[in-house]
Formats: structure tokens, sequence, C-alpha cells
């Protein structure tokens, strides 16, 4: 069986002006200019500022330990020449995979989620949401979509004015619907999501291996500064091979900076490497997807190795390189649990996903947060989720589940 793919969802760079992804508004032309557009630039100029801040810190760090450190502290040349080409390497990987994680456009909903004009038009004049219902799931027959609202409705962005595919969410800092939207993090000034997520990963793990080394490598200068500092006052103070200057302050500095960062970064860090583990995205394990059977936290997941597959891919020797080798188009995910729908093409379980317990609805399943509820999803402009409507699925839930199990060779 052959799975529709899509093309124009995957990420591109920010800066490229010709990649083949480009995001695809079906309301292009929309934001006009506004009393509240120089608003817009100043909250746009300010938004760098956290970004700035890591650059400037990073810029030092690299002073202090570059020149302060290994060459006007240490003395011993085999250690200056290890030190710089350790601290070098994890310094070009951690820059490499920050600037990967910022200027990695955030992927959009491709124009194939997008009403076709003659049901935009009808879906505008429309008035009652049952009639625009209808008209979202006409159009959703051919898409891949397992996922629905709380209530059980087609998920539609009425900002962008596409149906968002599974995993999408709408961004109100980026004002568009972002796919596998994780969070919109600050200290990037970009969404994390489907385009950038690997880099994000590797951005927490180089900047850790870099605090890490920065941290073991300065602490015995830094006890021995330390010792120094404590001991001026004592008459037989060693007068240690330790050069009296300002590079004392930077050390001192540099190690307490590290630590703090290291211990800030660890929570983070394995947070998100627990969240790849279980396919699940932040706003996912905040509050489960809905798929037709109803919420289900593990409804992406398709056992530990494939989920590691999913965000760095098959080939191993480019985990850890800021390259994109996530699978997939963001656009639609293979899912463990899935049931035959009408509306739908038949629809398909890649191998492996079905696990144990796959065809049972988890014994977990949560019910779902209304999008108002979840602080997490401030950034999601819509809240068709909190109409509390009681026909959730009726007709699913009669329904035999099939599945249909296709073979990737
Ligand atoms: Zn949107
Ligand atoms: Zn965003």
């Amino acid at each position: 069986m052959q799975r529709r793919s899509f093309t124009g969802g995957a990420g591109g760079e920010r800066m490229s002006g010709s990649h083949p992804s480009l995001p695809v508004f079906c309301s292009q032309g929309r934001r006009k200019m506004a009393p509240t557009h120089v608003l817009r630039c100043c909250q746009r100029g300010l938004a760098w500022i956290p970004v700035i801040f890591i650059a400037l810190v990073v810029c030092w760090s690299y002073y202090a330990y570059v020149v302060e450190l290994c060459l006007l502290t240490i003395s011993s040349t085999g250690e200056k020449i290890v030190y710089l080409v350790v601290f070098h390497l994890s310094f070009v990987m951690f820059v490499w995979s920050y600037w990967k994680t910022i200027f990695t456009k955030p992927a959009n909903p491709s124009k194939e989620f997008c009403l076709p004009k003659s049901e935009k038009e009808q879906y505008e004049k429309e008035q009652r949401p049952e009639t625009q219902q209808e008209i979202l799931k006409k159009v959703a027959t051919s898409l891949p979509l397992y996922t629905r609202t709380g209530a059980g409705a087609i998920r539609y962005c009425d900002r962008c004015q596409v149906i968002k595919p599974d995993r999408c969410h709408h961004c109100s800092a980026c004002d568009m619907c972002v796919l596998k939207m994780d969070h919109h993090c600050p200290w990037v000034n970009n969404c994390v999501g489907f385009s950038n997520y690997k880099f994000f990963i590797l951005f927490l793990t180089y900047s850790l291996v870099y605090c890490l080394f920065i941290a073991a490598s300065v602490l015995q200068y830094f006890i021995k500064f330390w010792t120094l500092c404590r001991r001026k006052s004592a008459e037989n103070c060693p007068k240690s091979d330790l050069p009296e200057s300002h590079a004392k302050f930077h050390v001192l500095f540099l190690f307490f900076v590290a630590a703090m960062f290291c211990i800030s970064i660890l929570s983070l860090f394995t947070y998100h490497l627990w969240l790849v583990g279980k396919n699940r995205s932040t706003i996912e394990a905040f509050r489960a997807p809905v798929f037709r059977n109803g919420p289900d936290k593990n409804g992406f997941s398709l056992g530990f190795s494939k989920n590691i597959a999913q965000v760095f891919g098959d080939e191993k020797k480019y985990w850890l390189l800021p390259v994109f080798t996530s699978q997939g188009d963001g656009l639609s995910f293979p899912t463990r649990l899935v049931t035959i729908d009408p509306e739908q093409p038949t629809e398909c379980l890649q191998p492996g996903g079905l696990d144990k317990g796959a065809v049972e609805v988890s014994a977990e399943q949560t019910s779902p947060l209304s999008e108002s509820q979840n602080r997490l999803l401030g950034n999601d402009y819509h809240s068709e989720e909190d109409h509390k409507e009681t026909e959730v699925l009726k007709s699913d839930e009669s329904e035999a589940i099939t599945i249909s199990i296709e073979s990737e060779s």
C-alpha cells in the first residue's frame, strides 16, 4: 500500500529564499498593515534579546577559556593543546547546532491542507459550525488525518485557514501553524518543531558537553585561584605558578557560569530525551492527542528504537551531526492505533508499530484538557477543543478495529 506523500512541509533555512519547502499559507495577503505593525516589529526585535545574551556569554566564555585560561594561565604545553582541541570541538558542535535551531524555519502545512476555493467560500459564508464541520470533513477525506479535537471535530486553524495536520499546532508568537510543534523557545527565538527538533536536542546535548568540559577542566585552576584568594593575608601564601592577574576573575567566573548552565540544561535535556523515547512532543506530554478512539498519549509511539529513528533517522553516523535526518514529511505520522473510518482511505500501520496492546485503547487514557486550560498551549491560537460537545465519535465506537500492515520493502 502506498502512503500518500506530501511535499512542502519540511523545514528549510530561514535565510534561504530558494528552498523548495517554503511555507504555504492558504491566506496569503490576509495580513495587512495595521497600527500594530510597528508594535509587532518592536516585539520581534525584543525577542532576539535572549539569543543575543546567550551569544555574548558564549563569546565571553571563548575568550576566558582560550586566552585567559589556556594561553595566560596554563604553563604545560601538552595540557594546553589537549584542552584547546577538545574545547574547540565542543565549541564548534555547540555553535553549529545552536545556529541550526535558531535559523531553521518552522515547517508549515502544505497546500493540500488548505480548503479548495469553492469549499473555502462555502466555509466562510456558512455560520453554523455543524455545516462548517461537514465541509471540513469532506475535504479531510483525502488527507492523512488520525487526530481530532477533543470534541471529535476536524482540527482547523482559522488564522492560517488550513486544516491542521496531526501534531500540528498554531504558534501565536510565530503567527503560523507549525508541524509537530513542540514549543516556542525564547532562547532560540524560534519554534521548535518537526524541522528543527533534532537540532534542538543536539543543541541541548552540545551545550551540556561544552559546559561540562569547561567546568571539569577549569575546576583545578578554580580551586588554586580560590585558595590563593583565601590565603591572601597568610604570610606563607604560596606564590604558585599561577599569574596574579585578572585571569583569576575570568577563571573563577567561568566555573560558576559553566556549572550553573550545566544544572539548568540537565533537567531540560533529560526531559527531552524521555520525550524522544516516547515519541511525544511537549504539547502532547501535557495533553494526549485525540484519536478516533479517544485520547491516547502513546498514539504515536512505535517502540523505543523506532521512536529514536523518527527524530534522528536510520543512519547512526548522522545522529550527532546537526543535519536534517528526521523521518517523514511532518504532515503525517505512523500511528500504533488506527481504526477504519469510512471517510478515510484505508489506513496503514508501519511495521513494528504493533507493539503490546497496540490494538486496545491505552488504559492510561487521559482526559483531554481544553487548550485554554493548558498553559503550554498559550501559543495555540485556537480553542475549538473547548466546545464541550458530547457527540464524541459515536459512530466510531461501534466499528470493528482493522489494521493493515504496510510492508517497508
Ligand atoms: Zn495557524
Ligand atoms: Zn513559535
